[in-house]
């Protein structure tokens, strides 16, 4: 029996975690689950699971949801607040954490898990694009486990030889292929691109996710991330690190091999896949998603991404190799714009202007500890607020 706190339960990857987890009772149980103002849906939640700890990020939602428990009968404990996130994912009877809290703020409490020992399933890549070396460091040192649910580290880690980690010198890697779909965007007229909306930008051809990432997809920011993420998780430079448009989401990503076998992981574009196969590790549970029907594909199809449509993904690509607090930098000023965005009061090509403007002002300086990736994030997002011309309360830390 596996117990877990799920972070990030009323999200996407939330709802898909559920799902997984209602199918298998006889193995997995929710120990905890937290939010960060949505106390409707985890009273819900809590109602349908009975973990016996819940956590919202908000105090005023924490009450309510207490209240909306005691109403109800329902035993479930309700903490508060960081302190409250920190000690879910550190609880004793946990063995599993699913870090599925978006942005920066899901950086504390994937920590507090990661130094509690336990095994992750990371859904955060932000928390590892800004912590990066200090991240793994931390892994390491804290003897957990970290598991990537990432659709595309997902595949790759499926396909890498299963002494990968210990050997990883031998494992005959050219290159990882991280396959994106292009988003909403792909054959947009580039013209058009100012003046798209927030609604157009969220809506993923293929994948159904929540509106911070969905918007990162159509700028391809995502992808930038992803590149990042996969070079801490499997410590691959970046130059063996590429991405390929496949419009078609089936393929979620490939590993070459310096003999020339390409070894790819194929699927429907249904997160319950990568989360069943890292909750169940090293057996095999079903998911829900149902059998790919290769006969009924239209064909699977590939191109090279557009850097003049998809400027994000040079700029990760530039954070990464710049190293020590760039990449949270960039982060940081992507989630300014990206909210900023959503709430309708810049552009959508702004997005990635703003992420490059902010990189060029905030000095690059070395990350020795989480305190200077965070003093970087508070710098990105106090000059991409100003460069947006944003209220200052923009640039509050999320963390
Ligand atoms: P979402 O917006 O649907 O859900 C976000 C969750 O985070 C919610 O439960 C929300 O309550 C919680 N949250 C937000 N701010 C918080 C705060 N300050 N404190 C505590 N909790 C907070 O997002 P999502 O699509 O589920 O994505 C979650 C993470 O997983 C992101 O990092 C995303 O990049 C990653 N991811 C998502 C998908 C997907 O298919 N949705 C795929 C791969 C990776
Ligand atoms: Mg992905």
């Amino acid at each position: 029996m596996r117990t877990l706190t799920l972070l990030g339960a009323t999200g996407s990857i939330g709802a898909s975690t559920l799902d997984v987890v209602a199918r298998h009772p006889d193995r997995f149980r929710v120990a905890a689950l937290a939010a960060n103002t949505d106390w409707q849906r985890l009273a819900m939640l809590c109602g349908k699971h009975r973990p016996r700890f819940a956590a919202m990020q908000d105090g005023v939602a924490a009450r309510a949801l207490a209240q909306a428990l005691a109403a109800e009968g329902i035993a479930t404990r309700v903490l508060a607040g960081s302190a409250g996130l920190a000690e879910i994912a550190a609880l004793p009877e946990v063995d599993t954490v699913l870090a599925a809290i978006v942005g920066a703020a899901g950086l504390p409490s994937t920590l507090a898990a990661v130094r509690a020992g336990k095994r992750i399933l990371l859904a955060n890549k932000e928390a590892l694009v800004i912590g990066g070396s200090l991240f793994m460091r931390a892994v390491h040192d804290g003897g957990a486990t970290l598991l990537p649910i990432d659709s595309e580290h997902n595949a790759i880690f499926q396909c890498l030889p299963a002494a990968y980690d210990r050997h990883p010198g031998r494992s005959g890697i050219r290159r990882l292929l991280l396959t994106a779909s292009g988003g909403p965007f792909r054959t947009r007229a580039l013209a058009e691109l100012p003046h798209v909306s927030p609604d157009e930008a969220c809506a993923h051809p293929n994948w159904r996710m929540g509106r911070k990432i969905s918007v990162d997809s159509a700028t391809m920011m995502n992808k930038g991330l992803e590149v990042i993420e996969a070079h801490w998780l499997f410590g691959v430079p970046a130059s063996a690190i590429e991405v390929v448009i496949h419009p078609q989401s089936v393929i979620h990503s490939l590993v070459e091999y310096v003999d020339g076998s390409v070894l790819a992981e194929l699927g429907h574009p249904d997160m319950r896949t990568p989360i069943a196969q890292a909750l169940a590790l090293p057996e095999r549970v079903e998911s829900g998603v149902p059998s790919l029907d290769l006969p009924k594909l239209a064909g699977l199809s590939f191109e090279a991404p557009d850097h003049d449509r998809f400027p994000a993904l040079a700029l990760a690509y530039e954070a990464l190799a710049e190293g020590g607090t760039a990449p949270a930098c960039l982060n940081a000023a992507n989630e300014v714009a990206v909210a900023a965005f959503l709430d309708g009061a810049i552009r959508f090509t702004d997005i990635a202007a703003a992420c490059a403007a902010t990189l060029a002002r905030v000095p690059t300086r070395a990350a020795d500890s989480f305190d200077d990736a965070l003093a970087a994030d508070g710098e990105a997002r106090r000059i991409a607020s100003q460069w947006l011309k944003l209220p200052q309360e923009s640039a509050k830390i999320a963390t």
